[in-house]
């Protein structure tokens, strides 16, 4: 069985080209990711769940309802009873999935990526994103194309239901705020658009939305929350005088924080802060977060009594390691964060609304509540290389970086490879979603992170070059 992923040929499954990446399926709509290849998922979720209850949803994507469409098709054809909640943020989705006793979730998105991108994320009846054993055995039945297809009079029916209101209940039920705060809230034209500021204003604040219509072009800024796209959002903060802005990326599993003063706050800096405060609420407890996170978490959480524990990228291995440890906050620096009090997704408008409640708790300002937290230079570098390529060219910087840096301490490679150097760390990493290797650095000064930056990139562009050039020769030898 061959799949339609990438740059209009059908590739075979291979080590480095899966279905599933570090957040589900996702591609570029049309290329990679094509409504066949959304049917397909839609059977396989249809025959794994032996035709079960499925809750389908999706952000605000053009291609969003063409996609749902398909994986209905896929899951009707099975036999699966399938309820699709339209535009829904994925935690809502995934909270729902439990709450409503499916058994399975299925959310439409491509998260932060750019327009053209789309995706397919998948729950379980519990509420937790597949892992790798539930996304090999979608990949088999997709790559077998072993589907159980029932029979014309057991093709299941699809209903639109709208059960938003519960999840509401559910964040207004657990906690109040005593504060009006002002809280500028922009979902960038996402997912969250309508419900983030029908949460705040029913947890009592003051709310002014920018960017809160649904549009799937996403004209107001870049679906991913970040310094440079939340200029407006900052600019209005300063200008409203507003306690915070809070703002998400296309599907709402993540938030990114502008503070008082009108300022982006770090999210490595708000990540540790916030994992201190979990940790002081419940007098200790396990924070997990993953390889790339600063090291100011375990600065500022050990302290306090807490464990810090670090797992791959990508919010399944934090969900999963947040569960099997019992942890009280698990997060990526991204700005998902997962609260297992109240479920196992990434929640942005839940992180948005506990962080408010955090800094009643500390009667701080936003801007206070992250000053304790120790401040190290941490730096990102992207370097575009091809996807059938860059997992190979991770694996040959291993010898490039050792190379580099002969004094390096320490060598990890439970997600890609980390050098633990005297001042600082270096991590490269393919990215799971998207034709990059992403370079992570952090140092104890700005000076330190630069000068290990500008070694590892230059370590690993050339070993990128080696590979493009060896590609090259391949095909003049090929023609030859
Ligand atoms: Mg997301």
């Amino acid at each position: 069985m061959q799949l339609h992923l990438a740059n209009n040929h059908q590739l075979t499954l291979g080590i480095d080209m899966r279905l599933f990446g570090s957040s589900g399926v996702r591609g570029l709509v049309g290329a990679e990711l094509t409504p066949i290849l959304a049917a397909e998922v839609g059977m396989a979720v249809g025959t794994f769940t032996k035709a079960g209850q499925v809750l389908v949803a999706r952000d605000t994507r053009t291609s969003g309802l063409m996609l749902e469409n398909a994986i209905v098709s896929g899951l009707q054809a099975c036999g699966a009873k399938v309820f699709c909640l339209g535009v829904t943020p994925t935690p809502v989705l995934a909270y729902l999935t439990r709450a409503l006793g499916a058994d399975a979730g299925v959310m439409i998105t491509a998260s932060h990526n750019p327009p053209e991108y789309n995706g397919i994320k998948l729950f379980d009846g519990t509420g937790m994103a597949y892992g790798d054993e539930y996304q090999d055995e979608i990949e088999r039945l997709v790559m077998h194309e072993n589907f159980r297809l029932a029979e014309w009079q057991n093709i299941g029916e699809a209903t639109s239901i709208n059960e938003e209101s519960l999840y509401i209940k559910m964040v207004l039920k657990s906690f109040r705020l005593d504060r009006k705060w002002h809280v500028v809230v922009d979902p960038g034209c996402g997912a969250t658009s309508q419900i983030a500021p029908a949460i705040f204003k029913g947890l009592g604040c003051k709310v002014t939305a920018i960017n809160a219509n649904h549009d799937g072009f996403f004209p107001a800024r870049n679906p991913e929350p970040n310094a440079d796209s939340l200029q407006c959002l900052a600019e209005t903060v300063k200008a409203l005088g507003a306690d915070i802005g809070v703002a998400y990326d296309g599907d709402g599993d993540r938030a990114a924080f502008i503070d008082e003063n009108g300022a982006f706050v770090d999210f490595d800096k708000v990540l540790a802060a916030y994992a201190a405060y979990a940790v002081k609420s419940f007098g200790r407890g396990v924070v997990v977060t993953n390889v790339e996170a600063s090291m100011c978490v375990e600065r500022i959480v050990e302290p306090l009594g807490g464990r810090v524990v670090r797992t791959r990228v990508g919010d399944v291995y934090v969900a999963e390691s947040v569960k099997k440890f019992e942890a009280v906050f698990g997060g990526e620096p991204c700005g998902a964060w997962i609260h297992p009090r109240y479920h196992y997704c990434p929640d942005g408008i839940l992180s948005s609304a506990l962080l408010l409640k955090a800094l009643e708790g500390e009667s701080k300002k936003l801007s206070e509540f992250v000053a304790d937290v120790p401040v190290f230079q941490v730096l990102r570098r992207n370097i575009r290389c091809r996807n059938e390529v860059k997992h190979a060219v991770v694996r040959k910087a291993a010898d490039s970086l050792k190379a580099s840096f002969p004094n390096y301490r320490d060598i990890s490679t439970v997600d890609g490879v980390r050098l633990a150097l005297e001042d600082g760390w270096v991590l490269v990493r393919a990215s799971g979603t998207e034709p990059l290797v992403r370079l992570t650095v952090e140092g104890e000064s700005l000076k330190v992170a630069e000068k290990i930056m500008e070694k590892a990139a230059s370590a690993v562009t050339k070993v990128v070059e080696d590979f493009e050039s060896e590609g090259r020769c391949f095909g003049c030898r090929r023609r030859g």
